[in-house]
Formats: C-alpha cells, structure tokens, sequence
C-alpha cells in the first residue's frame, strides 16, 4: 500500500511492518510511526543496543522494533543471551530489574520510568521477611512479577507456565508439604487447584486480570456460541472454569498460532490479540480484553527517546543482583515442564487449600 507522506525508501523499509500493524493504525497515523520505526532502528544499530518488547505492548512496538517478543521470562533470558551492550525493556520495571540480574555488564533502559506493575508493587523485601518469620522452614516460590529487592528474598522464582511445576519442586527440596507462593493470589489459588501442596498466598493482584468476571464469560458464550476462550492464570478462579484454555501469555499465543479456532476471545490484556493477529489473520479475536495502564506507557515516541538520551537506566545493588540472580536461575536451571501447565484442569479439581497471609 502507498503511502502518501511516505518516502518511497521509507515505505519499502517498513512494507512487512504495516503489513502487521495496519488493521490497528491508520493511514493517517503510519507515516509518523514508520519515521519513528526508522529512526528507533537506526539508533539501536548506533548504541549497539536490542529492544525486548512484551507482549502486551502495542503492535507498532511489538512488530515494528522488538528484537525479542514474549513473555517476561522468555525476554530476560534473551536479555541474557544477547551481545548487545544495551537492553531496552519495552515492558514495565520489574522486568528491566529482571534483565539487570540476568545481565549485570549490561547497560538496562526503560522508556518511562513510571511504567510499574500493581502486582510488583503489592509486595516488599521486608514484607517477604516477615512471612519468612512466621513460616520458618518453607521455601519461597516468587512470581517474576516482583522487584529485585522481593526476588533476594526469595528461594526460586516462577513464571505462570511453570508455577506448578516449581511448587512441586521446592516442596520436594525442602521435604515440606507447603510452600509460601507470592504475591499473586489468584495464581496461588489456580496452582493450587492443580496439587496437593498446600498454598501459603499473599493478596496481590493484577489489576488487569482481576477485572474480569464470570458474567464478561457467560456473556461471550451467549454472543459468540462457538469461539473459544482462553484466560490467564492471573484471573480468579471462576474465570478459568469457565474457560477452554489457561496459560502463559506464550502458552495462549502457542494455542492459537497451532489450533487456529474460528473465533477466539482471549481473557486478557488488549494488545495480545492485537499481536498474535498478525501472525495468524484468518483468527477472528472477539473482546472483551483489559488496557494494562502501566504497559500503555512505553510509547515509539518514548523508546525512540530513550535509545538517543540514554534514558532512563535502570540499576540494582550488587548484593540484591546475587542474591536475586541465584532465585531467577535456580527457576531457568529446572528442565520446561513436559506439558506446559493447563490451569483449565482447575475444573476437575476440588483441592484449593490457601492460607493467604
Ligand atoms: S498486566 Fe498486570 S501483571 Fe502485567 S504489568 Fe500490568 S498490572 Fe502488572
């Protein structure tokens, strides 16, 4: 498609780009973000830097300069591979901090610093340390969704492909039949819908996720009889035995890339279907979805900021990234679950047995 404000250099540098975004801009828009496009790149090859972009961030982002698209874990552990002296996080802070532990030599950018997330901010190192007072002896499984300064305090870290997985394993290390899983308390109560291992939960939540309700799901299966539904395991219980599918944001992008349903509505935040779309566009994605606020903040306008001022680093002590690494590494060190976890097994399950703190 031509553009007309598009030079015609400009237009074929960024043809596949549009391709992937233009059911999501407009005509009118593109010019603007095919120039910041060309520029982000252009400065990404001056800094030797690599952008690593979520999936919740918008599709001009995520197409147009991310290096590296997923989930936060599958991001920092590029963050770690890469060569690149410089990471950009097209994401939301924790996981700038994640890249940092991950990839100390590194210089770590965020594009705004105000880019948080409700579930990092629901919980402190020194709230982690009084949990480790009551409970002496449990092990402490953290969500990567925290700060570096919760990730020190923590034995091994989870991700929601592996939150099962890993409570299994640090009940069998530590021979205990409970084990403290924080601070997500709707993925506490999800995994513990699939174990026996007792649940000792911490009242985060995400602020996207916990938006929805069982009524947002009856009224899709009235209104779309047929399309399929999948949630993430951020959203309460009764969601996801509502569900077809629970996953990982990577786990619910592996199921529609392979099934290709007809129509699918994805309980979760706004850009992810957005995203897959632009892979699979014969997939018809229904709402309802949930704008997260703080991934809303990471702009082209801001990244392409951010790579020319050098703005803003991100930086954590020495001693928390020790600490905080052998947490984050103990979780990448386990072999990937068998099957990635299917949080919708939750509907044949009665045992749910949280202590939340
Ligand atoms: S979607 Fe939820 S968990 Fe993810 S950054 Fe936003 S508030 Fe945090």
């Amino acid at each position: 498609m031509a553009h007309a404000a598009l030079s015609p250099e400009l237009a074929r540098e960024t043809a596949s780009v549009w391709e992937k975004v233009k059911e999501f801009t407009t005509p009118l828009e593109w010019p603007a973000q095919a120039q910041l496009i060309h520029e982000i790149n252009a400065l990404k090859k001056e800094r030797d830097a690599v952008i690593l972009a979520h999936n919740y961030m918008t599709p001009d982002i995520f197409h147009g300069v991310g290096d590296y698209v997923g989930d936060s874990l599958g991001l920092a552990k590029e963050a770690a591979k890469s060569k690149a002296k410089v990471i950009v996080q097209a994401g939301v802070h924790f996981m700038a901090e994640t890249s940092k532990i991950l990839s100390p030599d590194k210089t770590v950018l965020i594009p705004d610093l105000k880019a948080g997330c409700s579930l990092a901010e629901a919980i402190t190192g020194a709230d982690v340390r009084l949990i480790k007072q009551k409970y002496p002896g449990l092990p402490v499984v953290t969500y990567v969704n925290t700060t570096a300064d919760v990730k020190a305090e923590t034995d091994i870290c989870c991700t929601s492909a592996n939150a099962v997985q890993v409570v299994e394993w640090a009940a069998r290390e530590w021979g205990v039949d409970r084990v403290i899983l924080i601070p997500d308390e709707f993925l506490a109560r999800n995994v513990a819908a699939q174990t026996n291992i007792g649940i000792i939960a911490w009242k985060g939540r995400c602020i996207v996720h916990e938006r929805f309700t069982a009524d947002d799901i009856a009224d899709m299966r009235e209104a779309y009889p047929g399309a399929e539904i999948l949630a993430h395991p951020e959203c309460p219980e009764e969601i996801l035995a509502a569900a077809d599918f629970a996953g990982s944001t990577a786990a619910m992008t592996d199921y529609v890339v392979a099934k290709k349903p007809k129509q699918v509505v994805l309980i979760t935040e706004c850009s992810m279907a957005s995203n897959i779309k632009g892979d699979v566009p014969e997939v018809n994605f229904i709402g309802p979805c949930n704008m997260c606020p703080y991934m809303k903040r990471i702009t082209l306008e801001n990244i392409r900021d951010c790579l020319r001022d050098m703005t803003f680093e991100v930086t954590v002590p020495e001693d928390m990234i020790v600490k905080a690494a052998l947490a984050v590494q103990r979780m990448i060190d386990l072999p990937p679950p068998a099957v990635p976890a299917r949080y919708d097994l939750v509907k044949a399950k009665h045992h749910v047995a949280v202590e939340l703190i």
